[in-house]
């Protein structure tokens, strides 16, 4: 299993950290070590002092494809969830100065938060779904997957050109504006439309 991550995906959330808005989806990967389920706390690392929350719409893909055309992506997942991708955004900055790979900013232990997983038949329309994420009861972040810079069957076209996809991986497909820190004590609570689906305490 391995989890893909698109970033930049959200016009909006590009600009709040200066960066280009991509012309082809920009991904990384996090290891199957960073997962954290069944909302477990999450327990900040003593190497970073700024970890941010993203909140992200996550797909699970459900059949084995490569280079799979854009027209057919729509068959490789058929389960919708909300992750949050916590970055070490102090770590992440050195990274991008340096040039180097992002991951001791986005690969650590517990940095990959899931959700329940929701089929999509049970959703009218995946290309307007709202989610949205709150710490300690206020809203940090609200999206629509109608504002992503390329949809979800657009990732899996452009991802599976590289790599093979297999049942079980996870795509996170971006986050909109309003990231931001958290802090030890915070209690975060996302949503896919109304509905509550992830919980986890900053321990
Ligand atoms: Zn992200």
């Amino acid at each position: 299993m391995k989890i893909i991550c698109i970033g930049r995906n959200y016009s909006e959330h590009a600009l709040e950290l200066n960066n280009p808005i991509p012309s082809t989806p920009l991904f990384f990967m996090k290891p199957d070590s960073a997962l954290l389920q069944k909302n477990k706390p999450f327990f900040y690392p003593s190497f970073s002092n700024n970890i941010h929350f993203e909140a992200e719409l996550v797909i699970r893909i459900n059949r084995l494809g490569k280079s799979i055309q854009e027209k057919f992506a729509h068959k490789y997942y058929n389960e919708i969830g909300l992750g949050i991708d916590f970055t070490a955004r102090d770590l992440q900055k050195v990274c991008k100065e340096n040039g180097h790979p992002w991951e001791i900013a986005k690969g650590f232990d517990g940095s990959a938060v899931l959700s329940s997983f929701h089929p999509i038949e049970k959703f009218v329309n995946l290309k307007d779904l709202n989610f949205s994420l709150n710490i300690n009861g206020s809203t940090k972040q609200s999206g629509n997957s109608k504002d992503m810079i390329f949809n979800f069957d657009q990732i899996i076209s452009y991802v599976s050109q590289f790599m093979t996809l297999k049942i079980g991986d996870f795509i996170f497909t971006g986050t909109p504006a309003g990231v931001g820190p958290v802090q030890i004590g915070d209690k975060l609570e996302g949503y896919l439309e109304d509905e509550l689906v992830l919980k986890t305490t900053i321990k």
